[in-house]
């Protein structure tokens, strides 16, 4: 996964924080790298494995009771983060009245720390349910928070790099976790 260099990117948009995060790396992601090989949480569903790891590894953001905040490891945009209840569930409508309560205060506080952090000037946020509404992995269910910029490239500005940049992700998980809010 170790990708070389860091590399230069012309982009559009304004600096911020994050600097030249500016790599969607959707290849990975298309060729199938890292994605289940089954519906159930023991068929190396990701939501379900990264909340073992320790937060530098998963590059987890934030965690509560019954939800946890994540960095995408194949972003649209830099700081786009996902948060997911740990139970194995694919359908919003079958989340506990605890979990949807937290799922909303963690995207409201995803959008805070992400405009203290960067600068969002505004976001993407929402879910897809089931493989024909395109989500990527829809065994387990997770709230899209993608930061925007004025300026910034639609959906997939880059192309032509498979791999991720793990250092880069470190350090926007680490500048995200250092903004997010005691509450929402
Ligand atoms: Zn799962």
């Amino acid at each position: 996964m170790q990708e070389s260099e860091p590399i230069e990117q012309a982009g559009a948009g304004v600096p911020d924080n994050f600097q030249r995060l500016w790599t969607p790396h959707r290849m990975a992601y298309i060729k199938g790298e890292n994605k289940p090989v089954g519906s159930g949480p023991g068929d190396g569903c990701p939501f379900c494995e990264i909340p073992k790891l320790s937060d530098e590894d998963g590059l987890i953001v934030a965690r509560g009771t019954a939800v946890f905040a994540v960095l995408n490891l194949y972003p649209y945009n830099s700081g786009h983060l996902m948060v997911c209840p740990y139970r194995h569930v694919a359908d919003y409508a079958d989340l506990d009245e605890v979990e949807t309560a937290e799922l909303a205060d963690f995207t409201k506080r995803a959008l805070t720390a992400l405009r203290k952090a960067s600068g969002a000037q505004g976001f993407n946020v929402g879910m897809n349910l089931g493989d024909v509404a395109g989500a990527g992995i829809a065994a387990h269910l997770h709230q899209h928070v993608v930061p925007r910029w004025g300026g910034d490239t639609n959906f997939m500005p880059v192309v032509g790099h498979t791999k991720v940049l793990p250092q880069l992700l470190r350090d926007t998980r680490e500048l995200l976790a250092g903004s997010w809010p005691a509450s929402a």
